[in-house]
């Protein structure tokens, strides 16, 4: 079988990884050139859309931010998965609060703005402090605005009025600041038949607004909770493929922040850590193979390589430690690759952890050295 996958980063080279061993053929679609490459090398193997979908015997995407006309071209061939519903949730705010709105999941409060009426409206109804998002583009923290006092509200107007000029759909989602405990996502899968497959959930640290660490965590209950939403997005969309949910834990109650319509950062630690990586996984719901199983096999954690292009090779040596590259040019806080360190009991995982941080720069991995450091005491 032949998948196309918009979009020609990273996640579309796992997925041509993981496709392998299944005989399932994976070419990527760049948006931007309209070429058709090979998702590992980068080779140009054709050009234009069209050719690009009479190739293929399935369309899947690897991220959001697609142009509604490659989308509605896509879903006119019949071949594409999930749905551009799905996909145009996934980029824009407004869509997904609606969404979960609907499918009755608990989100942080909310309004759109898209003038200064409705922004002091907002500081009124919403209330301070508030995080202010894009509603349009944003990705890793790109895009956001954290309003604290009322005395921020003009310079903070100003910076969201040059956001809103710069495009006519573009608005802004006003959210309550949800005081959270910590930050856990869930992945998971649903194939054409309806069966759903989720993972473990990550417990995920940011810096910076970027996830730099992931670790499946055994949270019984929190893992109902997240099941229960995770069922109720997926049905609601009927949705065939794997999606991401990224929540707050406030003292135990899950809040859904955003929605993910694709594999996800906070899944790679799958390709080591469960019996069925989300990769495999979302090639074979497109495809409308039966699911792997989610199963964890051993304690994982993800640590993402931000900015870096080389790690000390000793790195290799060490038990349970899985280095994944991406073959990108290194550019600053760029997504150049992922760590993958597995162990039999979470106090081995503990310990590696520590050892990674001894050899790991604290500036590039600063999530991987605060844990250490409370690991420590
Ligand atoms: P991603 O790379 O995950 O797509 P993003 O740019 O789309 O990120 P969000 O996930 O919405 O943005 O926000 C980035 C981070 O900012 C969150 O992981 C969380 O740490 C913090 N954050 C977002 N919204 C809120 C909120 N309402 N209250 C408190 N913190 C928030
Ligand atoms: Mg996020």
């Amino acid at each position: 079988m032949h998948v196309l996958v918009l979009g020609s980063g990273q996640l579309a080279r796992m997925m041509s990884l993981a496709g392998a061993p299944l005989n399932l053929d994976i070419s990527a679609f760049d948006v931007n050139t309209q070429n058709v490459v090979h998702p590992l090398t980068q080779a140009v193997l054709g050009h234009g859309l069209e050719q690009a979908i009479a190739g293929a015997d399935v369309i899947t995407a690897e991220f959001e931010h697609i142009p509604h006309d490659v989308l509605a071209v896509c879903e006119r061939s019949g071949k594409f998965l999930p749905s551009t519903d799905a996909i145009k949730a996934g980029g824009d705010r407004r869509l997904e609060k609606a969404l979960l709105d609907n499918a009755g999941v608990r989100n942080a409060k909310y309004a759109v703005i898209t003038n200064r009426a409705e922004f002091d409206a907002a500081i009124d109804d919403v209330g301070i402090p508030m995080v202010l998002k894009t509603a349009l583009g944003g990705y890793d923290g790109k895009g956001q605005w954290r309003l604290k006092t009322p005395q921020d509200s003009d310079a903070i107007w100003a910076d969201m009025a040059q956001a809103l000029a710069a495009s006519e759909h573009q608005a802004i989602v006003a959210e309550e600041f949800v005081p959270f405990d910590r930050e856990v996502s869930l992945v998971g899968a649903r194939g054409k038949d309806g069966e759903i497959a989720v993972y473990p959930l990550a417990e995920n640290v940011h810096v910076n607004g970027v996830l730099s660490l992931s670790t499946a965590i055994d949270a019984p209950e929190l893992q109902e909770q997240a099941k229960q939403m995770f069922t109720a997005v997926a049905e609601s969309l009927n949705y065939v493929g794997v999606l991401a949910l990224e929540f707050f834990d406030v003292q135990g109650t899950l809040l859904v922040n955003e929605i993910a319509p694709r594999v996800h950062n906070s899944g790679h630690w799958t390709q080591q850590g469960a019996e069925t990586c989300q990769f495999e996984n979302h090639l074979r719901a497109v495809c409308g193979l039966p699911l792997g199983s989610t199963k964890l096999v051993r304690e994982t954690a993800m640590i993402n390589i931000l900015g870096e292009d080389t790690l000390p090779e000793a790195l290799l040596a060490m038990e349970g430690c899985h280095i994944h590259w991406y073959g990108k040019d290194k550019r600053p806080g760029r997504k150049m690759g992922h760590i993958n360190v597995t162990a039999d009991y979470s106090g081995e995982l503990q310990r590696k952890l520590c050892q990674l941080a001894a050899v790991l720069d604290p500036k590039a991995f600063p999530a991987v050295q605060a844990v250490a450091q409370q690991i420590k005491h």
